[in-house]
């Protein structure tokens, strides 16, 4: 079966042709590294890390891009106290590239706790001023962009009207929106509303801040990624991928630098991850609705009864598919969790198997094979690879049970492609003798000794388990619903 990709650009799934044979060039917005990575931020990069492992197993040689967004994030409203990162320093007490920096660390160890592997490259909107700058000149001189008080805005407008479709990602009809906001606000520099900066004038509280042909100023954010994601990868290639919520207006105004600069469509294949809920609301800071990584790994949070193992987070995630919505609660990563724990078992007993070759199995392996692959190559669907997963789980325990036999070369065969599956693309790791389960356990039985000890008045005993378990790094803490622990 060839690989299907459903292309937010064709509104479709459609067959993937990567432009050099064998090869793609996908790169994927990163972080703006202002403040903690949420959980909601952990699933999109997850999901592109499935794909990417995906493409890889599935033979292709794959350069993956995703940049570090560190260089001053404008807002809607153009207001530079506004801007994230100024907000940030001034709040911290940092300098800008400190932020950066304790960000950027703390990215990447959250993405290294889930075991997602690196990109080929990771480049910072910073690193890449004169290409921006260059981009910027480009643009003006081919009458897209025009300057206005030292900050340089795209011309949608001018772009519409030599009949280059802006809105063609997002479907917004775009004569109807100049229709509906031409008079609105008090645009001041732009010439219209949807016009978006390319570069940006620092005003005196702007700390990040750079020598260009306009004066000192910083870029815009749709720039950096159409800086970055040409450099790496050309005019043109393969795929480009980020949150859903980045289609309108980042990536549409990409689309809209890319052929306004080199007169060819950017990109082929655009992949969108939908969003993490949480309370049925999307996860975002902004609303407060959020848990960070570390909060549901230490079980530090009011939300979820106790703390789960990354790779159980991980294979939650992976249990929806990366386009559908995933509400995350505690009921689900229970059953994700229960899930692991047979697969992983079903892995173990693969070992003590002895196969029998005179006779024939009733799981005809070819088969179950091909649908799994059918599964990764229909758009990465990963649950309905991980159900096929569990197909083959059933019958390991019916081999356990002697219910079943298998050939040797089946066996060896049920072997490396479960590891392929579950190690190498969907990037699962096994959890030591699954410790993360008796502990929680354990705890469990100590805690309610404690509260008997606390019931009887024996507070000597009771203070004794909290303490004991306090200097072994586990805080008991009383709430209204019993007592719960963190690890820290
Ligand atoms: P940001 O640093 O704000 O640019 O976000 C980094 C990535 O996280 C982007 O690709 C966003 O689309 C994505 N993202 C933000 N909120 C969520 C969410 N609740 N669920 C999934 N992805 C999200
Ligand atoms: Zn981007």
């Amino acid at each position: 079966m060839q690989l299907k990709i459903y292309n937010s650009l064709a509104g479709e799934k459609q067959i993937f042709k990567p432009i050099l044979e064998g090869n793609v060039g996908m790169y994927v917005c990163g972080p703006t590294v202002y403040s903690n990575v949420h959980l909601g931020n952990v699933r999109t990069f997850l999901s592109f890390d499935f794909i990417y492992r995906s493409l890889t197993h599935l033979g292709y040689k794959v350069r993956y891009v995703r940049n570090i967004t560190d260089a001053g994030h404008l807002t809607d409203d153009g207001d530079v106290n506004n801007d994230r990162f100024v907000k940030q320093t001034r709040l911290e007490k940092l300098e800008p590239m400190e932020i950066v920096q304790k960000y950027t660390v703390d990215f990447h160890k959250v993405l290294d706790m889930f075991n997602l592997l690196p990109p080929s490259i990771e480049p910072t909107a910073t690193g890449h001023i004169v290409e921006q700058i260059e981009l910027t000149q480009k643009l003006i001189e081919k009458g897209f962009a025009y300057e206005s008080n030292g900050s340089v805005y795209f011309d949608v407008l001018e772009y519409n009207n030599r009949g280059l479709n802006y809105g063609e990602l997002s479907k917004r009809n775009i004569e109807e929106l100049f229709a509906n906001t031409r008079d609105l606000d008090g645009q001041g520099e732009k010439k219209n509303p949807q016009d978006f900066a390319l570069w940006k004038k620092a005003s005196p509280a702007h700390i990040m801040r750079w020598n260009s042909p306009w004066g000192e100023g910083f870029p815009g954010w749709h720039l950096e990624c159409t800086a970055m994601s040409t450099k790496y990868l050309g005019d043109k290639f393969d795929i480009h991928g980020g949150g859903m919520d980045l289609k309108f207006p980042h990536h549409e105004c990409e689309i809209a630098q890319g052929k306004a600069c080199n007169d060819i469509e950017p990109v082929n294949y655009w992949m969108h991850a939908n969003m993490l809920t949480m309370n049925s609301q999307r996860m975002s800071k902004s609303t407060g609705n959020y848990i960070l990584p570390k909060q549901l790994v230490s079980g530090e949070n009011d939300f979820f009864e106790k703390p789960f193992h990354p790779t159980i987070v991980r294979f939650c995630f992976l249990q929806a598919h990366y386009r559908s919505v995933l509400d995350i609660s505690n009921d689900a990563m229970i059953a994700s969790e229960k899930g692991f724990v047979r697969l992983m078992e079903a892995i173990k007993i693969l070992n003590s198997i002895t196969p029998k070759d005179q006779k024939e199995s009733g799981f005809n392996l070819q088969d179950w094979k091909t649908k799994a692959y059918d599964a990764l190559n229909d758009d990465f669907n990963s649950p309905v690879l991980i159900a096929h997963l569990f197909e083959a789980v059933k019958f390991i325990f019916a081999l356990k049970d002697e219910k079943e036999t298998i050939s040797t070369a089946d066996l060896e065969d049920l072997k490396s492609t479960l590891h392929a599956f579950v190690f190498d693309v969907l990037g699962l790791q096994a959890i030591e003798e699954n410790n993360n389960e008796k502990l929680n356990q354990t705890l469990q039985v100590l805690i309610e000794l404690r509260n008997q000890a606390r019931k009887s008045k024996n507070f000597d005993l009771s203070d004794q388990i909290r303490d004991k378990l306090l200097a072994e790094g586990i805080e008991l803490k009383d709430g209204r619903d019993g007592t719960s622990y963190v690890l820290n």
